[in-house]
């Protein structure tokens, strides 16, 4: 692209220097040829040579022979000079001479480097518009989106929470005639190219209105000041609309925490922050407007922009598993010609890929096809174009986690699993899976637990169970010298939970039913002992946690063989493994 922008660029250089020459020579040949003396001039006047003089106020006179020649000579400044030129039949012009032939290089040179200028503007990064004004909005709506949920494969949970805001998109009056409030803003979370852009299109599609995109980056200007006039001009457009789907990708961009102690800031973030929410808060429910931002991680947002009014719905948008690439996959060759390709295969050996890497597999795979001029897209093609995608996407992400990799997350998870299913039997894991999610390595879901008021001390005892089970599993399989980092939000969350149980909830020893945080005013310091406390209740449990994974190994051998396999486990198949 820039190597183009540079041969089109040696066109007005050329033309500029040529030009340039021309002027120059016609100058000096001006000066030099066309000053005469006056003695020549009356030679010429004697000779009938002259066809023209033009007469002005200035010390010299233009001379014109019928020849052609132009020169210049002295003015006599005599009062009857015109007169006695008139009378021998030489024409008298009162203005000086154009000379024709010096304006052509000069319109050409100057045309040149106003091309240079043009062109040196367009191809920096500088862009015209921003240059000329500076705020001026790049994002113009798509009528007809032309994408629906047909477009997005898998991710059948994210899809299942933005259905009703398409319902709600067809017809807002119908949700505020029952007082409904929708979410203004929604979250979409989630590694790059798992689509969140495409489901936030299928959304606008699907509900039929115009979808506006633009990136938070495109608010982080030079200028202060801009990305806020921007936002307002971006939602003044939606409005003038209707009903919209405001997309911002990147929304960390303007979003992101404020460092603390950092008071101040960036000035433009901020301002620009400031802006969207007041042009969130300023909509209301009957409009019709959603905005859905994207970013890679959640945990990065001010939380500004997460509390209710705001983006208040926050949707996790994964890495798709086996059955979901496959549908992917089959999307994408949907309307390509392909020969005998043994998909279920592909799909196996493209875990921890995301959506967009799928699709440039397959689009390499065409290319390659195409270029062999084979008629249909075969598996060679595939091998091919998998070798080249792995390549060029190597250490960048998780696609080449080896089996090892793999294999000691679904110990993990499945220990996880294991000991809820044993130990919380009235909790649901409603799914179990080894497809990293933002939050961590794998991930196990447990939907609502048990209906109750109070959360027991034995709840919470065996909830710890289930959060140190990941990496008791480790432990169990593969030794305590092989025990990961994958624990570490688990730890997180367990030594929360037990040290409020000692120091919030009365039910510790060291602290006995005295709560720590209203013992702060006297000067007593029980740090040390509650610790070890703590330390004590998690040793325990651990021991105990092995002892349910040991006595359950050949469950949790199985459960890890099928995660392997499946990479996904839901609610029926986790229960027919363990039953
Ligand atoms: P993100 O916004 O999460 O970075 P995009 O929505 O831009 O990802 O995805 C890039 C491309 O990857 C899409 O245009 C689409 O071709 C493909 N893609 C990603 N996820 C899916 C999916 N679930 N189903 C079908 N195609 C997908
Ligand atoms: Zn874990």
């Amino acid at each position: 692209m820039n190597k183009l922008k540079n041969k089109y660029l040696l066109i007005p250089m050329s033309t500029a220097v040529i030009s340039l020459i021309l002027v120059i020579v016609f100058n000096i040949l001006s000066g030099s040829v066309n000053d005469r003396l006056y003695l020549d001039f009356q030679k010429d006047v004697a000779n009938h040579n002259i066809s023209k003089v033009s007469l002005t106020d200035s010390p010299k006179i233009d001379v014109k022979l019928k020849d052609g020649t132009i020169y210049k000579t002295d003015n006599p400044r005599t009062d009857n000079f015109k007169e006695d030129l008139l009378s021998k039949g030489i024409q008298v012009s009162e203005e000086a001479f154009s000379y024709n032939r010096d304006v052509a290089p000069v319109a050409v040179l100057s045309l040149s480097i106003l091309t240079i200028i043009v062109m040196v503007i367009r191809s920096s990064n500088v862009t015209s518009k921003s240059l000329f004004s500076v705020d001026t909005l790049a994002a113009d709506a798509v009528e007809d989106i032309g994408f629906n949920f047909k477009n997005v494969a898998g991710n059948e949970e994210a899809k299942e929470s933005v259905k009703d805001v398409v319902d709600f998109l067809r017809n807002p009056e119908k949700y505020s005639s029952y007082g409904a409030r929708m979410p203004k803003g929604i979250i979409l979370y989630g590694d790059p190219g798992t689509g969140k852009t495409l489901l936030a299109k299928a959304v606008a599609g699907e509900a039929g209105v115009p979808f506006y995109a633009m990136s938070g980056s495109d608010f982080i200007q030079v200028y202060v000041g801009v990305g806020a006039s921007r936002i307002r001009q971006l939602f003044k457009k939606a409005r003038s609309h209707g009903k919209a789907v405001i997309f911002i990708d990147e929304i960390d961009a303007i979003g992101k925490q404020r460092e603390s102690g950092k008071a101040g800031g960036s000035d433009e973030r901020d301002q620009t922050l400031n802006a969207l929410l007041t042009e969130m808060s300023g909509f209301n429910e009957k409009e019709g407007i959603i905005v859905m931002a994207a970013t890679n991680r959640l945990d990065m947002l001010d939380s500004a922009l997460l509390r209710p009014g705001r983006f208040d719905r926050h949707v996790e948008i994964v890495l798709p598993d086996l059955n979901a690439r496959k549908e992917i996959l089959k999307l994408h060759l949907k309307n390509k010609p392909i020969g005998k390709i043994n998909m279920d295969d592909l799909a196996r050996k493209t875990s921890y890929f995301s959506g967009a890497k799928l699709e440039n597999l397959v689009n390499e795979a065409a290319i390659i096809a195409c270029k062999s001029d084979s008629k249909f897209i075969e598996n060679e093609h595939i091998d091919k174009a998998y070798s080249i995608v792995i390549a060029g996407y190597e250490k960048i992400d998780r696609s080449n986690i080896s089996t090892k990799d793999k294999s000691i997350t679904a110990f993990h998870e499945a220990g996880h699993a294991l000991v809820s299913l044993k130990m919380l039997p009235g909790e649901k894991v409603s799914k179990v899976t080894i497809i990293p999610s933002t939050k961590g390595a794998g991930g196990y879901t447990l939907s609502i637990p048990e209906d109750k008021l109070y959360q027991n001390k034995d709840y919470m005892m065996k909830k710890l169970m289930v959060l140190l089970a990941g990496r008791t599993a480790e432990d169990v399989i593969f030794g305590k010298d092989f025990i990961t980092t994958g624990a570490y939000s688990d730890f997180k969350e367990s030594t929360r939970l037990v040290t409020n149980m000692v120091t919030q909830y009365g039910m510790g020893e060291t602290l006995g039913l005295l709560n720590l945080s209203e013992l702060s005013n006297i000067n007593y310091n029980p740090g040390n002992d509650i610790v070890k406390e703590c330390k004590n209740i998690i040793n325990s449990l651990y021991e105990e946690t092995k002892n349910v994974l040991l006595e359950n190994k050949d469950v949790l051998n199985k459960l890890s063989e099928k995660l392997m396999d499946k990479e996904t486990l839901n609610e029926a198949e986790l229960l027919e493994i363990v039953k």
